[in-house]
């Protein structure tokens, strides 16, 4: 079973059709930005740092 998202009107449903007449799209899954990855290495280096 696979979520499909409306690009359009952002509703949510299983069925490709969505009501507003645009057809539903599955939702690529969130890959982290780059700001977080390196968000993440600033926070670790961060806390080398500090011990
Ligand atoms: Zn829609």
């Amino acid at each position: 079973m696979k979520i499909l998202k409306c690009p359009k009107c952002g509703s949510y449903g299983l069925s490709a059709g969505c009501k507003c007449g645009t057809t539903r799209i599955s939702p690529k899954p969130q890959k982290y930005s780059p700001e977080d990855k390196y968000g993440k290495y600033r926070r670790k280096y961060k806390e080398m740092k500090e011990k």
